[in-house]
C-alpha cells in the first residue's frame, strides 16, 4: 500500500464528530523545503489515529504509529531494522490559507499541526514524529567489528591482509570496545597460562 495517510475531517469540522483513522504504510512520501521525501519501512507499519474536535477550527490527534525503519549500522554499513512504538499526540488547527499541513508555534508556545484541507494528509506529520524519534545511529550488533579502514572488507566476516598491520588498540579505541577486551589480549600473563613448564 502506498497511498498517503488520510483522516477526513469535513465532519468534524461542519458537526464537531470526532474522526478515526488506521491503516499500514510501506513508505512515506513527504516534502520537505520543497524537495520530495520518502521514508521506506522494512515492514507494513500500522497506525491508528484520532481526533476529537476542541471548539472553534482546533483539535487533538493521539494515536500510535509503529514503523521500522530501515537504517545503517554505524560501523558495517549493513541494513539494520530499528522497530519504533510512537504515541502520538498534538494540537491541530484547520487554516484554509495553510498550503501544506506543518507542525507550527501556536500563541500559546504549544506546537501545532496547521492544515488547510479537510481531508488531511497525515505523511508530513507522522514523518517528522518518527525521525525526532529516531536513533542517531545504530549498531547491527554490539560487537560489531566494523570495515577494514584500508580495503573495506567486513571484518564480521573474518579478518583481512591488513589486520595485522592496524595496532590493535587503535582499532578497539576507534571503536569504543569496553575495555578488558584489549586487555585481555595484551596481558602477557594471559599467553603463560597456556605454556606448559618443563616438570623438572
Ligand atoms: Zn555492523
Ligand atoms: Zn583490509
Amino acid at each position: 500500500m502506498t497511498d498517503s495517510p488520510r483522516i477526513h475531517l469535513g465532519s468534524l469540522l461542519r458537526s464537531s464528530e470526532d474522526a478515526h483513522a488506521e491503516g499500514e504504510l510501506t513508505e512515506l512520501t513527504y516534502e520537505q523545503g520543497g524537495v520530495e521525501q520518502t521514508l521506506s519501512f522494512a515492514q507494513p507499519a500500522y497506525f491508528e489515529v484520532d481526533i476529537n474536535h476542541l471548539g472553534g477550527q482546533e483539535m487533538y490527534l493521539q494515536g500510535t504509529f509503529e514503523p521500522t525503519l530501515v537504517m545503517e549500522c554505524a560501523r558495517c554499513l549493513r541494513e539494520v531494522h530499528v522497530p519504533l512504538d510512537l504515541k502520538l499526540g498534538t494540537l491541530m488547527r484547520y487554516d484554509p490559507s495553510a498550503e501544506v499541513p506543518h507542525l507550527e508555534e501556536a500563541e500559546t508556545g504549544e506546537e501545532m499541526l496547521m492544515f488547510g484541507d479537510p481531508n488531511l494528509d497525515l505523511s508530513a506529520y507522522l514523518a517528522e514524529t518518527t525521525l525526532l524519534a529516531a536513533p542517531l545511529s545504530v549498531l547491527h550488533a554490539p560487537e560489531c567489528k566494523g570495515l577494514c579502514q584500508v580495503c573495506g572488507h567486513d571484518l564480521n566476516e573474518g579478518p583481512c591482509e591488513h589486520m595485522a598491520q592496524v595496532p590493535v588498540e587503535e582499532i578497539d579505541d576507534e571503536l569504543g570496545v569496553p575495555e578488558g577486551t584489549v586487555h585481555a589480549k595484551q596481558n602477557p600473563f594471559t599467553a603463560l597460562q597456556g605454556l606448559k613448564l618443563p616438570e623438572d
